[in-house]
């Protein structure tokens, strides 16, 4: 009997053809990626293929939706089993970090034409310099009409950029820390040089500002009531030379919602009623009405308490159910191993990462699973042979995170972080495994059908 505890990497337990599986879903994923950049685009593009499948937001139906002020957007499936025998639940979230314009974002300085950012989430600044830019967004104009704005991913459409500095003028700056040698305020991405030879005065704002109206019939103080945000332009590609892993922006943590949507609807007949939620803000403290501390997801189980099981008490139907957040975790990075306890680390390669606990410094603030959800959990992996792994997120005292976990444990619902491991997170262009992402598909579907 091997006594010894040895984690298993996917492509040597997977069979030819969960390899074969492994790659058309990353195909998929890709595409999705691609298309899928703010929180708004992921939420289209759930509800498209979510009403397609059969999903209406309508309770007298087994299969409901609901979108919550374009940002978040909850799946439900009627399970075989009574409400009050719990749900099973995955959360993951939609938003990403980037560069949020500010309301009053254009300016000119040296006859170029800027538009100032006020970053989103927690960013390496230095990381967004010198590489192409894409704006995306919404204007509403007071009429209620919408505005879409997709700048920057079609070949033939211009891209955005911040230059970085030349490294010949760079030697005061090398001498600072990295967290004083980049300017929050310097995020501004160059929208323009051409003047407009009628103006006396912002002669070149003028020239953006006519574009901006004569393209999409927006004036400067439309831009009040807009959400733009600068996103790394380009699609998600194939990385590394086996051709075994995906680069992308984004993926923390649309990896983990692409993967809850696709367990989802391939769980027929389920025996407990499975919801799955994808929220908003999340890189920015779950705060807001989209975000995981609202009380949106609780408003919307007591709907669906009321329309599939009248009298049913929430704090039973809460209280019983199983919880996944689905989040990203950061894999051992080669580059700075020292920074994580190897003996306590995940690995690419090596399936969803169960991560017990988040928080930092000795815990705190964290959603601590109980050892009994995961010994439920690891039975319900070990019986299909899904590969999985156990980790936390770096040496103690080297920092830490949270995820949406503890918002749902408030209900006193058992719920444990559970989604592959990630290198570069929070970065324009984020690597993951194809083998974790199919694994996590494969865990995310046996929890929801078991
Ligand atoms: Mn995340
Ligand atoms: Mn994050």
């Amino acid at each position: 009997m091997e006594l010894e505890y040895k984690p298993k990497n996917c492509w040597e337990i997977f069979t030819e053809e969960q390899k074969k599986d492994a790659n058309n879903f990353a195909q998929k994923y890709i595409e999705f990626l691609s298309a899928c950049k703010t929180e708004r685009e992921t939420v289209e593009w759930v509800l498209k293929e979510a009403l397609s499948l059969g999903f209406e937001e309508d309770f007298s139906r087994g299969n409901f939706l609901k979108v919550i002020k374009h940002k978040s957007i909850i799946l439900a499936k009627k399970g075989a089993q009574p409400l009050t025998s719990g749900l099973r639940i995955i959360g993951a979230h939609i938003d990403t970090v980037r560069l949020d314009l500010k309301q009053h974002p254009i300016f000119e300085s040296c006859d170029l034409v800027l538009a100032k950012t006020h970053y989103y989430g927690g960013i390496r600044k230095y990381q967004w310099l010198s590489i192409p830019l894409a704006i995306h967004g919404v204007v509403v104009k007071e009429t209620g009409e919408k505005i879409k704005i997709c700048i920057g991913e079609k070949d033939n459409e211009p891209v955005f950029v911040i230059p970085d500095l030349l490294p010949h003028l760079a030697s005061k700056q090398n001498e600072k820390k990295v967290s004083e040698a980049f300017e929050g305020e310097k995020l501004a991405p160059i929208l323009g040089n051409v003047p407009d030879k009628e103006k006396k005065e912002n002669k070149f704002k003028a020239c953006i500002l006519k574009i901006l109206y004569e393209k999409y019939n927006i004036k400067e103080e439309d831009l009040f009531s807009a959400e733009l945000q600068f996103v790394p332009a380009g699609r998600a590609k194939i990385m590394g030379l086996d051709e075994s892993m995906i680069g992308g922006y984004g993926q923390d943590d649309r990896i983990c919602a692409f993967c809850a949507f696709e367990a989802l609807m391939s769980t027929l007949n389920p025996e407990h009623t499975i919801v799955v939620v994808f929220w908003d803000k999340e890189e920015i403290g779950s705060d807001g009405a989209t975000g995981a501390k609202s009380l949106f997801f609780e408003y919307i189980v007591q709907d669906l308490i009321d329309a599939w099981e009248p009298g049913a008490k929430l704090s039973q139907v809460m209280s019983k159910s199983k919880a996944i957040s689905g989040d990203v975790h950061g894999a051992m990075d080669p580059y700075f191993e020292e920074l994580h306890d190897k003996y306590n680390a995940s690995k690419l390669g090596y399936g969803p990462v169960i991560c017990k606990f988040t928080g930092h410094r000795g815990k705190v603030s964290a959603n601590d699973a109980s050892a009994e959800y995961i010994a439920w959990m690891k039975k319900i992996l070990n019986e299909e042979n899904i590969p999985w792994q156990m980790a936390e997120l770096g040496k103690v005292d080297a920092g830490g995170g949270g995820t949406v976990a503890k918002f749902l444990a408030e209900y006193g619902m058992d719920i444990v972080d559970m989604g592959p491991g990630i290198l570069g997170m929070h970065s324009p262009f984020e690597v993951s495994s194809k083998a974790d992402l199919y694994a996590t598909y494969l865990a995310y579907k046996k929890f929801l059908s078991t």
